[in-house]
């Protein structure tokens, strides 16, 4: 199947403390169906001082968020949207905005 959000998407936290902020897609991780947005759902770490890390103490970064929790930011229509599949005439896939109907690619 098609992925419907893919790295570089803008896109909407639908659910959860970061609900209703958008950020850009940093990574896709297909296996457990999470990703990465840069900003969002920032945790701080409690990190122990090891000579094999950069940085001891408290570290904020990133978490994957769960893919159903996010959708889709159209450019077009600039609203957090549902994605749907087109098929073009020479069989390429396309993504669509199922708001205004555009093409997303
Ligand atoms: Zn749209």
């Amino acid at each position: 199947m098609a992925a419907k959000i893919r790295k570089g998407d803008t896109v909407q936290v639908m659910r959860g403390k970061d609900r209703g902020k958008r950020g850009t897609v940093q990574q896709v991780f297909i296996s457990n169906n999470r990703l990465m947005v840069e900003g969002l759902n920032m945790v701080v770490k409690h990190v122990k001082a090891n000579p094999r890390l950069r940085q001891a103490g408290r570290v904020t970064s990133e978490m994957p968020l769960p893919i159903p929790n996010v959708r889709y930011v159209c450019s077009k229509c600039t609203k957090a949207v549902r994605v749907g599949f087109q098929l073009l005439d020479d069989g390429t896939k396309v993504r669509v905005c199922k708001h205004c109907g555009e093409s997303v690619e």
